[in-house]
């Protein structure tokens, strides 16, 4: 056990803090100096072009958190009562929630060994068994987890073949790439999300994108109470008051210009860790496809052993008592008692889920752009620690036998 030298030398490490860059306030005070104290004004529309910038996409339309721009992209693609959406199974459950407030199902798909992500062999058997009942889902949802992308060719192509659209959920991969093109720029729309743990932040917030600037105008519309054009109020649908504040905007423009620094630190973290747990065989980072670049924002890894589980918690138990946040990867959406009764399709026919794996034997690691490099050293140290008991008792049971 290393022994803190100072109170500070055992401050609690977190796993995603927020990392402002320090011009923020000069963004703040620009939207108290012009009264622009409102969920309108300058800096949501110059955050939105900045972003559209900055993707690649025709446009962008701020809002109040990535669950609402996911809710929004769902009711633009007709989303309703009875009908089915397909989203991955191994995900935060906010990618999942907007299906059920429109009355739809979701249908949960497992990850593929390859990418962790959403595997396009369980995608297609669904969409398949969907075309032949005539119960195609409405849309697609595919989740870069971890800031890591998705098999985006094999997936872009399933869902154009059955004629479904797909929503992205790039909350955690902005600034991610897949040859070249940045997430949330394939689907028909791509939400991010500027929550506090994010890459970056705006304390709560999101972002719709698309090249349908059209549907964007629609979002906009429907995010502030769908309110017709009348001198008076008058409104012929529902909506929602989901528009971004413009102060927040701009603690996001503050925050976007230093983007590509925060992605450049959060893969520096990850290298770091690969690079001094390189020793055990058995740890294994999430894996980033040939041809894309992952934004890291959380280090995952899994252990590749009989013992995976007891090495977790260990893990676990040892970051406790040092101080340290940690995590065990996403638990899965079909093993949620709210999500009890909902389909799921394994990568492999035989029906041995993937994720269930991942879920059983993985961790997310501290990997805040912040992060020193001294701290960092602590939460390596205690996974060599554990790692170093482990092999300990494995060589322990092979000389007992
Ligand atoms: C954070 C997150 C969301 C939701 O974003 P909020 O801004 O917190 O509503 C959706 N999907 C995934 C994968 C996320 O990590």
């Amino acid at each position: 056990m290393r022994c803190p030298l100072s109170a500070t030398a055992n401050a609690r490490i977190y796993l995603s803090p927020p990392h402002m860059s320090g011009q923020e306030q000069a963004y703040i005070g620009e939207a108290f100096a012009n009264n622009w104290i409102a969920p309108l004004g300058p800096h949501i529309n110059a955050f939105e072009s900045e972003i559209s910038d900055y993707v690649g996409s025709g446009g962008a339309a701020a809002v109040s958190s990535g669950t609402a721009a996911i809710h929004l992209a769902l009711r633009l693609l007709g989303v309703g009562e009875g009908d089915r959406v397909c989203c991955p199974s191994f995900t935060f459950i906010a990618s999942a929630n907007p299906i059920r407030y429109l009355g739809a199902e979701p249908v949960f798909i497992d990850s593929d060994p390859e990418s962790w992500n959403m595997s396009p062999a369980a995608l297609e058997r669904a969409l398949a068994l969907g075309a032949r009942f005539g119960q195609l889902p409405k849309a697609v949802i595919v989740v870069h987890l971890y800031g890591c992308m998705a098999n985006m060719k094999e997936i872009m192509s399933i869902c154009s073949r059955y004629g479904v659209p797909v929503v992205e959920d790039a909350a955690e991969s902005l600034g991610s790439t897949y040859e070249g093109r940045q997430s949330g720029t394939f689907g028909r729309f791509g939400i991010f999300s500027f929550n506090g743990n994010k890459i970056i932040t705006t304390s709560g917030g999101g972002m719709l994108v698309s090249d349908d600037t059209l549907a964007l105008e629609k979002a906009r519309f429907l995010a502030t109470q769908a309110r017709d054009d009348a001198p008076h109020y008058q409104h012929s649908q529902m909506g929602y008051n989901y528009r971004m504040s413009n102060v927040l905007a701009g603690i996001g423009r503050a925050q976007l210009a230093v983007l590509n620094e925060r992605v450049d630190a959060r893969r520096k973290v990850y290298h770091i860790y690969e690079e001094a747990l390189k020793p055990w065989e058995e740890i294994r980072f999430m894996p980033e496809l040939p041809g894309t670049r992952s934004n890291r924002w959380l280090t995952a890894l899994t252990i590749d052993s009989p013992h995976a589980e007891a090495v977790i918690k260990g893990i676990m138990a040892g970051m406790a008592s040092a101080n340290i946040e940690v995590r065990p990867l996403w638990k899965p959406l079909h093993m949620q008692p709210v999500f009890s009764d909902s389909a799921f399709y394994t990568h492999s026919a035989a029906g041995t889920a993937v994720c269930e794996d991942l879920y059983h034997r993985g961790i997310c690691l501290p990997s805040g752009s912040s992060l020193a490099l001294e701290d960092q050293g602590r939460v390596i140290d205690v996974i060599q620690d554990v790692m170093h008991q482990l092999s300990g008792i494995a060589a322990k049971a092979v000389n007992q036998r």
